[in-house]
């Protein structure tokens, strides 16, 4: 393995195991400013030899036997900045990104202050961000009651979509929408080719008295949040979907028990996907220590036969894809001991590659399907397909570079993110991230983050002259 100091406008990386949508091959990858310019699926002597004829200096980033995929693309991190910056902010959520072989995140509008919910405040977050970002950072526009005048400007600023919740979202100044704000928010969206992403759990009748029990008690807050919740919400999400034939998303499914109706309506042509998360996938209600607050989030992580499922989802491409959902807290509110008042979000933004991939290679899941669910379908989600999540041709070089037959231990020192508690300390996981590559320059090299932040915005440029600085 070879890597170059140097930023050329031009080089060469080499893998023996690069990741191709429908294959992994031998391949040699021409960058040129920052791009995809020419891919052969070769790496002998001849082609270094044709390549070095053709572009006179180029250096060979070697990557020997080590995986060559396109760059993470998490599509549903909050940063909390600016606002609740000592939650998370883009200096640290980025970097953790960048050593978590991420390229780009998609940000979502609620926990920071003010929310994204209007033009002026997708540029104050904007403005936070610029010149702290280590990789890319696209935004999500928020929906609450009221604010459906402002989302045609989001747009026009190029957010990826929207998101709205259909139940309270934990913080006062994100209120949910109703049923009737949700007919006029697809209304008013029914011209454009967004996506609405919604939080999907739904209560039908005021809470009745589930909140009993133990609060140290997992099963106690897992009763509080039944499976019914979620399948009710699908249920109105899907109606939707197929009533308006807009563009819907549903972030974070636990429930196994709504994949069913989201299988049908897709055969239906609805054009409707659906992301799980790693948590869902990796951990069991079983399996949660009492009092281990860490480990609560909305929806609830259920139980093992649930997780299994789940993975029948995926593997049946009734889920599309797999995200972080990192939604980090000071610790304060983590309440330790009690389920129930703890804030409830899971910090898991630099993990995901080896998360999946350990319980990937159980299941026989191949690098291309890992690849597909971390790095093209999210970035068909967030309208990016044309430049990310993809190993071809005129696309961005963004790349994770990584040995999945090498294990880590995730320790406290190795975290990135701001505040380090997390349900995945002390695991032991394969897939070891060796270098991260935005547009075709090291972000992070053996252990380290590159000096300064090379991140981009991806908004569009009417925005990005009213608020650069860099
Ligand atoms: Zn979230």
């Amino acid at each position: 393995m070879r890597f170059h100091e140097d930023y050329s406008r031009i080089c060469a990386f080499v893998s023996q195991r690069a990741v191709f949508a429908n294959s992994v091959r031998p391949a040699t990858l021409v960058i040129s400013d920052g791009k995809i310019q020419e891919i052969s699926y070769d790496t002998g002597e001849d082609v270094v030899r044709y390549l070095s004829q053709k572009y006179p200096g180029i250096p060979f980033n070697d990557c020997g036997s080590l995986v060559l995929m396109p760059g993470i693309i998490d599509s549903h991190v909050h940063v909390n900045e600016p606002g609740r910056t000592e939650w998370e902010g883009f200096h640290t959520a980025t970097r953790a990104a960048a050593a978590g072989g991420v390229t780009t995140i998609a940000d979502m509008p609620l926990n920071s202050i003010p929310p994204t919910t209007t033009l002026d405040n997708l540029k104050a977050k904007a403005r936070e961000a610029c010149a702290k970002i280590f990789v890319d950072v696209a935004f999500w526009g928020g929906v609450i009651p009221g604010n459906q005048h402002e989302l045609r400007s989001l747009i026009d600023a190029g957010v990826v979509g929207f998101k709205c919740f259909l139940c309270p979202s934990g913080v006062d100044e994100f209120p949910h929408v109703s049923v009737d704000d949700v007919r006029e928010t697809l209304s008013e969206l029914l011209p454009t080719k967004t996506v609405l992403a919604f939080h999907a759990e739904y209560e039908r009748n005021e809470k009745t008295n589930r909140l009993t029990g133990k609060p140290e008690l997992y099963d106690t807050f897992l009763r509080a949040r039944p499976d019914l919740m979620e399948l009710d919400a699908v249920k109105l999400i899907c109606d939707w979907c197929i009533k308006y034939n807009f563009r819907c998303h549903i972030v974070h499914l636990s429930s196994a028990e709504c994949l069913t109706l989201v299988n049908d309506t897709k055969a239906r042509g609805a054009p409707l996907t659906v992301e799980t998360c790693y948590h869902y996938l990796t951990l069991a209600a079983e399996e949660i220590p009492a009092g281990s607050t860490e480990f609560k989030c909305c929806p609830p992580i259920r139980g093992k036969s649930n997780r299994e499922q789940l993975w029948h989802g995926v593997k049946s491409g009734t889920i599309d894809m797999i995200v972080s959902d990192h939604s980090p807290c000071v610790p304060e509110l983590k309440t330790r001991g009690n389920f129930l008042t703890a804030w409830g979000g899971i910090s898991s933004l630099q993990f995901g590659l080896p998360l999946v991939w350990t319980a990937a290679r159980m299941r026989n899941i191949p690098f291309s399907d890992v690849s597909k669910l971390l790095s093209s379908q999210p970035a068909r989600l967030c309208g990016l397909e044309d430049r990310k999540g993809d190993l071809s041709v005129g696309m961005d070089a963004d790349f994770v570079i990584w040995n999945p037959e090498e294990s880590i231990k995730i320790e406290k020192g190795d975290i990135h993110h701001k505040n380090k508690l997390t349900p995945y300390e002390g695991k032991v996981l394969f897939g070891k991230v060796i270098a991260t590559v935005l547009r075709g320059r090291f972000v992070f090299k053996e252990g380290k983050i590159c000096d300064k932040p090379t991140g981009r915005l991806l908004l569009n440029a009417n925005i990005l002259q009213t608020i650069e600085t860099r």
